[in-house]
């Protein structure tokens, strides 16, 4: 393979030889599948890669998703694990891939899973503290010099937990932003607050080190002192403690820049709540039973408006909703609707975020099937992979010359709920066979704006030849009565082929 060849795999136009190789477009033209890490994180990759697909409609560009999940199993405290194995049976850990073990969280009781988030809120508290002081210590401090640290935090206090890589996009410091509004949610002595932050930045980040210069300045401030934490060298460990021990986990970056994120589910799974921007995984888990969300599905053009109003957001949200929900408490101190909130998540989070299902789609979606396509192609010494790279070489060379020349409908322009019409193309082959190429026909109920509103596809089959042309043909049945706008595209259709949209190879009717 020449030098040249092998870097045009690695660009979207050939002719540009300013263009850089990029390994994401090297990717997306050798693998049979792509995916997303989310359903958002899928759409934002089909409109930053529509360049590699000219002619094929957005929607049906070949990058689906497959949104991550956590291991329960690591993630979840040991407490919570043992009050399901008590209200579940030993049995139900044998079968991780039944996620109905989730439902086993309405057994507990609430009063029970409450002493459970208490204990490691507690936990984590001892912990957090052992590390304040190792920290101080690391430089040179007396831990007295910082005052009493074990007054540092409370073990009943509402807790928020924020921990990450302080890249900017992830906005570290959005909930400093109006400080004074900041202090009085911090100084209300009825609604008592306080928060752990932790996370490194890249060390060539410098915008990420402000930040966190800026946190533990922050930190330091009287009314904040004690009460914000920040630890330093975020790690599995610290991790651990965080999501099992926080009440509220709070993620803000700027949408739609956050691939998936996980530890937000990692907090789900031991009942902590989520309060996050709309992105990454939140976009498709939230609803009001099981967090909290920061803003609308909404990118303004003012970066500074932006954070303006969601700091905003994040501000009335906790004032308005989140801490009184958790400290309307029953004669036993137990929040009881903040507990059923917690169930909510713990079922539903646990269920659609667990790497069991992550892993499971992966397997059903493209393991599986690229496997069964290994082992077609692989028979007779590569046979059939052999003949299927050749058969690709044709395709591309003479697909300049395939040319839908004519579609007639036969049907009335108005068409009634249940009826059917009929589309026949005529199309100009060339060289191609028409076994290999994939005939559609693409439609939709018009709109008042003449164009169709949901489009489908449906294959059409050949029916006959005219001299060198093939004629293709299909039957579109109604579901909807009204007005129908269609027309036709052919695609290249092979058996061995995992997916029909290939870069560059698709004809419209025009
Ligand atoms: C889970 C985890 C991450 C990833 O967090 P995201 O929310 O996916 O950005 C990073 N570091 C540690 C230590 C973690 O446990």
């Amino acid at each position: 393979m020449s030098w040249e060849a092998f870097l045009a795999l690695g660009t979207l136009d050939n002719k540009n030889s300013k263009e850089d190789f990029s390994m994401t477009v090297l990717a997306l033209k050798l693998s049979a599948y792509a995916n997303g890490v989310s359903k958002l994180h899928s759409d934002v990759s089909r409109d930053m890669w529509k360049g590699l697909y000219p002619g094929i409609p957005e929607d049906e560009i070949p990058i689906d998703d497959v949104v991550n999940g956590v291991h329960s199993k690591t993630w979840m405290s040991p407490h919570l694990y043992n009050l399901f194995l008590r209200y579940g049976g030993p049995s139900m850990i044998n079968d991780l891939a039944d996620f109905s073990i989730w439902n086993t969280v309405k057994k507990i009781p609430d009063d029970e899973l409450w002493a459970m988030r208490e204990q490691n809120r507690r936990i984590m508290i001892e912990y957090m503290r052992k590390k304040l002081k190792q920290q101080l210590k690391s430089k040179g401090l007396h831990a007295a010099e910082y005052g009493d640290i074990n007054k540092v935090l409370n073990p009943k206090t509402f807790t928020i937990g924020f921990a990450r890589r302080f890249a900017t996009y992830k906005r570290g410091d959005l909930i400093f932003r109006d400080l004074e509004r900041l202090k009085k949610i911090f100084c209300n002595e009825d609604y008592k607050v306080q928060m752990i932050i932790a996370g490194k930045a890249h060390p060539a980040d410098q915008a990420g080190k402000d930040i966190i210069k800026r946190i533990i300045e922050i930190s330091n401030l009287p009314e904040f002192r004690g009460k914000i934490v920040f630890i330093e060298n975020y790690d599995l460990d610290i991790a651990s403690y965080l999501v099992q021990g926080v009440d509220v986990w709070l993620n803000n970056p700027l949408r739609p820049l956050e691939a998936c994120g996980t530890s937000g589910m990692k907090a789900a799974i031991n009942g902590g709540l989520n309060l996050s921007v709309l992105d990454g995984w939140w976009d498709e888990a939230y609803n009001p039973d099981v967090g909290w969300a920061i803003g609308e599905r909404f990118t303004y053009d003012d970066r500074e408006k932006q954070d303006d109003i969601e700091s905003d957001i994040i501000y009335g949200v906790l004032e308005k909703d989140v801490l009184p929900l958790f400290y309307t408490r029953d004669s036993d101190d137990v929040p009881l609707e903040w507990v059923k909130m917690m169930k909510q998540a713990i079922i539903e989070l646990g269920t659609g975020f667990n790497s069991h299902r992550m892993l499971r789609d992966y397997v059903e979606q493209y393991y599986v099937p690229a496997e069964k396509s290994f082992s077609e192609l692989q028979q007779n010494n590569f046979a059939a992979a052999r003949e299927l790279t050749e058969w690709g070489k044709k395709i591309v060379d003479h697909w300049e010359k395939v040319k839908i020349t004519k579609v007639t409908s036969e049907g009335d322009a108005f068409i009634n709920k249940g009826h059917s019409f009929h589309i026949e193309a005529t199309i100009k082959l060339g060289d191609i066979q028409p076994e290999n190429i994939l005939v559609e026909c693409y439609y939709g109920h018009l709109d008042n704006q003449e164009k169709f509103s949901k489009t489908k596809t449906i294959r059409m089959e050949k029916v006959g030849d005219d001299k060198d042309k093939a004629i293709f043909r299909a039957s579109i049945p109604c579901d909807k009565g009204g007005r129908y706008g269609y027309t036709v595209r052919v695609l290249p259709g092979h058996p061995q082929l995992a997916i029909n949209t290939l870069p560059g190879l698709i004809k419209w009717y025009q």
